[in-house]
């Protein structure tokens, strides 16, 4: 406990150094030759990159590295000389390939010492599962010198925690369901009574019906003017986000800083942005629906139910949600939404006009405020030189009238119909959008 408080003390010093507003950095290393096939992915990390960031800890570098001794020992060197804090998952098993111990101990030039007090509770770990310890369990219970022991309620490994040159090693052990208790129960409470005040803010807008490059040289001359905040515009099919983060220790600025920039690029991309809360389309729909009372029903041919997917996917969806039909063939446009077989002959079912007729008629059929429909192809066959693959065509028909949309999609298969659902989504969204518009423009 002596110790450990020296330590803390000591810790708490090395961070205190650092300029205020600058949060506390971190790398991660993730150790695993599995992790560097194809088969495998680090999720870790994005964990534990979450319970960082909550704490005001940035992480700014991670990296996969296999079991080899050599290559994790210079990967600790490395990450060393640049972040206060370093973090590794993994390698700490029984096994001879675990050699995160080994590899650590030899850079720090630390002794690994048997620790009884591990031995024993490995040992009777073992018990209560009714079987002798195997020789090579012997391993987790070495500890490099001076090491503090993070207990592993969940496993045999124990955790450790180091302190080098005011820099700290956390070694976790690889097994997701090992890793997570251990930081919350043992990581978590050492880091937070010595962080600084710098914390995490963040806002997150997305954008429907614009591309990235067109958000891109809209905002641009927005958020270069902002410095102080990491600016991020991911493109994803049928959606644009944009990332606003702000590490700062003083909560009141980094709140109006992040308000203002907000108000700003809300100005200039106007009503295609459909969130400023990181919401999904599906939510500000149903949300939508809801505050106006209306219902919805959907006829899906390319998207083959993918709408209905989508509008159900929100708790509480019965309150707005009365149906669909997929109708992929003619006949069941004919016969289930009534769509007039001669529109279907001399138009195709691939139309604006068959888009319309099916929005109509699953609106009467099902008695519902709003219908909403999709026809179009999704690839990779059935295209034609009038009408190519990812031509869509979405329509929202309402008791007065209606609104659709024509769309020339890129990609594949997938990509072309989540894109499809997306255009549909965004259909109803800008319908309320006009109707509220409308309403504040007769009032003044
Ligand atoms: P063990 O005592 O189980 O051997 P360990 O610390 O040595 O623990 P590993 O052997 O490296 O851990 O990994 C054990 C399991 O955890 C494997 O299934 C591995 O794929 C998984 N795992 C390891 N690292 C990660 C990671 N970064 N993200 C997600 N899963 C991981
Ligand atoms: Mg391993």
């Amino acid at each position: 406990m002596e110790a450990e408080n020296r330590l803390h003390v000591a810790v708490a010093r090395a961070f205190s150094l650092q300029v205020h507003n600058n949060s506390v950095k971190a790398e991660i290393i993730a150790i695993g030759s599995e992790l560097l096939t194809p088969d495998r992915v680090d999720t870790n990390s994005l964990f534990l990159t979450e319970q960082l960031n909550r704490l005001g800890i940035e992480v700014v570098r991670k990296l996969v590295v296999g079991d080899q001794r050599g290559q994790i020992r210079d990967s600790f060197r490395e990450a060393l000389g640049r972040a206060e804090l370093v973090i590794s998952i993994g390698g700490l098993g029984p096994t001879e390939d675990d050699l995160t111990r080994e590899a650590l101990a030899e850079l720090l030039g630390r002794r690994l010492i048997l620790n009884e007090a591990i031995l024993l509770g490995i040992q009777a770990r073992f018990r209560r599962l009714g079987r002798q310890m195997p020789e090579i369990n012997q391993r987790q219970a070495m500890v490099p010198e001076g090491a503090i022991v993070l207990e592993n309620s969940q496993g045999t490994a124990p955790g450790l925690w180091l302190e080098t040159d005011g820099r700290i090693v956390i070694l976790l052990p690889g097994p997701p369901q090992e890793l997570k208790p251990m930081f919350t129960q043992e990581v978590e409470g050492r880091l937070a009574w010595r962080t600084t005040a710098v914390r995490l803010y963040k806002r997150e807008l997305r954008v429907a019906g614009m591309a990235e490059s067109d958000v891109e040289q809209r905002i641009a001359p927005i958020y270069t003017r902002y410095p102080d905040a990491q600016t991020t515009i991911l493109a994803s099919p049928g959606e644009v986000q944009i990332h606003l983060r702000a590490w700062s220790a003083d909560a009141t600025a980094a709140e109006k800083l992040l308000k203002e920039m907000v108000e700003r690029v809300v100005m200039a991309l106007g009503e295609n942005i459909f969130t400023t809360k990181g919401e999904s389309l599906e939510e500000v729909v149903a949300r939508d629906l809801n505050l106006n009372g209306a219902t919805i029903a959907v006829a899906e041919s390319c998207t083959g139910g993918l709408l209905a997917q989508r509008l159900t996917s929100i708790p509480g969806s019965s309150s707005y949600f009365l149906g669909g039909v997929v109708c992929y063939s003619n006949d069941l446009k004919r016969v289930w939404v009534d769509v007039p077989a001669d529109l279907l002959e001399s138009k195709g079912a691939v139309s604006m006009e068959v888009a319309r007729a099916l929005a109509e008629g699953i609106r009467r059929r099902s008695g519902s405020t709003l219908g909403l429909a999709v026809t179009g192809i999704a690839g990779p066959g059935g295209g034609s030189p009038e009408k190519p693959v990812g031509t869509v065509h979405v329509a929202l028909a309402e008791r007065a009238g209606g609104k659709e949309r024509t769309l020339h999609l890129p990609g594949d298969r997938d990509r072309i119909r989540w894109q499809a659902s997306q255009a549909a989504l965004d259909l109803v969204r800008r319908h309320f959008l006009y109707a509220q518009q409308g309403k504040q423009q007769n009032r003044g």
